[in-house]
Formats: structure tokens, sequence, C-alpha cells
């Protein structure tokens, strides 16, 4: 697969989202997948929503989002660059939350769905005020809204989830009883350049170890690190 999509052409850049969608599905897991890109069309990295086979938190989204705010701290992407995601469905709110909680993030899904409580969270949280400023930030455009398809894409994103869904509502309890026991959301992201994710480990360490040091306003205190 190539690297370099028309940023313009939204249809485009929901291919990867596709193929990480079909990867997920063979992986036991719903039919869906995001791709993230910068602003001039690379692709940087996609991942498929595990909720199912290694747990909750690990939407398709929700591990883009991450990707790029670790990789905004690392110093890995740019704080001024607007990125691009795209989704082949509409997020779930919490993913959407956590997507509209980064800065310079377009989010573009594939087919809207009226489970997972999307549509719900696009009425309670449009009026949020990080949303709101996230707007204004963006010349009064949404940050997340539907992608702009031809028919052919619609209907894989459509009709993927829909053919996937009854069987994975049926294999869910049998799946779910041999989750994976990941808790890092960077553990199945599928990076396009093999140098990021160690970059932001390293970086991570570091952190971590700057912030297991006391803070210098603690040390006169006789609080103790346990
Ligand atoms: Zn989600």
């Amino acid at each position: 697969m190539h690297n370099h999509y028309d940023p313009t052409n939204e249809d485009d850049l929901m291919q990867p989202a596709l193929e990480a969608a079909r990867i997920g599905a063979l992986l036991r897991n719903y039919y869906i997948g995001a791709a993230l890109f910068s602003s001039n069309g690379e692709l940087i990295a996609t991942a498929y929503g595990a909720g199912i086979t290694a747990g909750e938190i690990f939407h398709a989204e929700t591990q883009l989002a991450i990707l790029l705010r670790s990789g905004r701290s690392a110093g890995i992407f740019s704080q001024d660059e607007r990125y691009i995601m795209t989704t082949t469905l509409q997020p779930c709110p919490q993913c959407r939350q956590i997507c509209i909680q980064q800065q310079k993030l377009s989010v573009l899904y594939g087919a809207s769905t009226p489970t997972s409580g999307a549509n719900l969270g696009d009425l309670l949280e449009t009026y949020t005020n990080t949303e709101k400023l996230r707007i204004s930030e963006n010349s009064g455009e949404q940050v997340v809204r539907e992608a702009q398809l031809s028919k052919a894409t619609r209907d894989q994103c459509i009709q993927g989830h829909k053919q996937y869904r009854t069987k994975v509502l049926k294999s869910a309890n049998e799946v779910s009883a041999e989750l994976m026991p990941f808790t890092d959301l960077l553990e199945l992201v599928r990076p396009t350049n093999p140098t990021i994710i160690p970059k932001i480990r390293i970086y991570q360490a570091n952190v971590r170890a700057r912030l297991e040091q006391p803070h210098p306003f603690q040390q006169n205190n006789d609080t103790k690190i346990p």
C-alpha cells in the first residue's frame, strides 16, 4: 500500500481505513478501521477497532488519537499542523470526545450509525466548550463530520460493518472470555514508519524518570514517595 494520498480526496483517504477494518474483522472484531494522515496526505498509521479482542478502550479512533497526542509530545509530529483521521464508522461518544480534545485534528467518517450512541454523542457534545473552541480554531468548520465519498466507498463502510456485526455479536461472549491482556493503546497501532513507536517509548521513559523525581517544591516537605 502506498503512503501518499491526496488530502483533498476523501475517498482516497478512506481506503487505508477500510483495509484496517478488514484486518480487524478477520481478527474477530467489528469491521471498523481508522487511518491518520498528515495535512499533506502522508499516511502515518492505521488501527482497527479491537474492542472485542483487546478490550473496550481499543477503539480505532482512540488508538490513533493517542498516537497523535504522544507523538506530538515526543516532538515527532507537529503541534501546528492539522492532521486528518478517517474512520469507516461514525465515532462513538468516547472516541469523538478524545479526538476533539486533540488540537488540530479533523475526523471524517464513512458510515453513520444509529448504534453505539454516536448520534447521541453528537447531540450532547456539540455544545461542550472544548468542541466550540476546536470549531472556532478550524474557521467555524466541524472537526468531526461525514466524509465526502463515492457510492462504492460509502457502501463498503456501511455494508462491511453490517456484514460482520451479527457474526461479532454472536461470538462476542466467547471471544471476551479470552481478551488479550493489553492496556497500552499504542500496542496495536500500525505505523507506516517503524521508528515512530520506539521514539515515543524513549520519550515516555524520559518523562517517567523525570516525573518520578520529587518536585522541587515538595523537597522541603516531609512528603515521601512510597
Ligand atoms: Zn469508539
